[in-house]
């Protein structure tokens, strides 16, 4: 729409979709000339694909969105569109955690409009690969794929990125095909699909002085700060005003001041702990625990604060003087620092990784005397 091609809408607009493209359109609507416009989604507020902020946004204009509506059919008279039904839904999960969308059973849902977007991602759909080259379907459509190899049930096969999985996005994709390059490769050279090569990993520490980090080790509590926007009635005028005005210099530092040093590690040599506790006692959220070894599901209701995420491994060191074990809260730990400023001996340090993931390297070449060679 901001290309010019379309210039006016239907006062009455129903968008269709849940993603960050139904979000530009609902509110490129509401420029054209749209004054009620309401976004309609299958799924919960929460699932949908569309950013946060995106959905913030929509609603800040003034934009409803109505979730658990599956469409029916579009109504008309006399060639004239004249708005839409909807089934209601609810989201069952299978044993597999896969998510359907089950009718609540309750009379279909109308709404009137003068147009509608449809702004939906494609699916996948692979009825020209034919069922009997030993490629499994599983009951979605989709190619039963190896999660590690992305190879398929014909070996010969791999699927990566949205036709293995469902639509995420392009990084995702890429990484699939580096992974399905080394998993063709091995299986060429008649290898160990599974058996996968390790990362290349740089670790480097952060330590410059006694208590003085490469990085700020301040600790703050600020939610994200919003961007500030233009003023909506001048925004809802012309579909051309830039809405997003950007940080000033003092909100951006602001900003970046919230980053949590995720590339920055607790690394430690329980060589050099005296178990003063003291790093114990200055770690904000309580992430690290001296004590007794046991099993991990005990232990882990021992620590100063229980770890409860059992998605999350705990770090345990062993070989303390005492035979004590250090367990520490991964889930838990805010990369501030303040553990290895405080140590006396140097047995926290903060250490930053870079980790280089293995690729098939690009094909070598070599110049000779009669060009260039593979
Ligand atoms: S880096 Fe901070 S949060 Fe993490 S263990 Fe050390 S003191 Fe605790
Ligand atoms: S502050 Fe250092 S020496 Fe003391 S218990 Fe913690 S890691 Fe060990």
């Amino acid at each position: 729409m901001s290309f010019g091609h379309v210039e006016t809408i239907g006062r009455r607009v129903i968008v269709l979709g849940g993603g960050n493209t139904a979000m530009d359109c609902c509110r490129s609507a509401r420029r054209l000339g749209g004054d009620d416009v309401k976004v309609a989604v299958r799924s919960g507020f929460d699932e949908m694909k569309a950013s946060p902020w995106e959905k913030e946004d929509a609603q800040h204009e003034g934009i409803p969105i109505l979730n658990f509506l599956v469409p029916i059919e579009f109504l008309h008279q006399d060639g004239k569109l004249f708005g839409m039904s909807f089934d209601t839904v609810r989201a069952e999960y299978d044993a597999s955690g896969r998510r359907n969308l089950v009718s609540t059973g309750e009379p279909p849902v109308r709404i009137e409009c003068d147009d509608v977007l449809v702004a939906v991602g494609q699916e996948n759909s692979f009825p020209w690969i034919e069922r009997e080259i030993g490629i499994d379907f599983d009951r979605w459509g989709m190619p039963k794929v190896d999660a590690l190899t992305l190879q398929s049930t014909n070996e010969r096969v791999f699927f990566g990125g949205d036709a293995a999985f469902g639509p995420k996005n392009i990084i995702w994709a890429v990484a699939h095909a580096h992974q399905a390059a080394i998993s063709i490769d091995k299986f060429c050279h008649g290898g160990d699909l599974r058996d996968r090569p390790a990362p290349d990993v740089t670790v480097i520490s952060q330590k410059m002085g006694i208590h003085e980090w490469s990085y700020d080790n301040d600790i703050r509590n600020d939610l994200r700060f919003k961007v500030p926007h233009l003023d909506l009635t001048i925004a809802l005028k012309d579909i051309k005003e830039e809405v997003e005005l950007g940080y000033d210099e003092q909100l951006a530092f602001k900003e970046a001041q919230r980053c949590l040093n995720c590339d920055v590690q607790t690394v430690f040599a329980p060589k050099l702990c005296i178990e003063c506790d003291a790093c114990v006692d200055i770690c904000p959220v309580d992430c690290i625990t001296f004590a007794e070894d046991g099993p991990e599901a005990e232990l882990r209701t021992r620590l100063s604060a229980p770890a409860v995420n059992l998605t999350q491994d705990l770090y345990i060191s062993d070989g303390l003087k005492t035979g004590r074990v250090m367990a520490k809260d991964e889930d838990m730990c805010l990369h501030c620092g303040l553990c290895a400023e405080r140590c006396p001996t140097g047995a926290w340090d903060m250490q930053q990784y870079l980790i280089d993931l293995a690729q098939v390297s690009p094909i070598k070449t070599r110049t000779t005397r009669q060009g260039v060679m593979a």
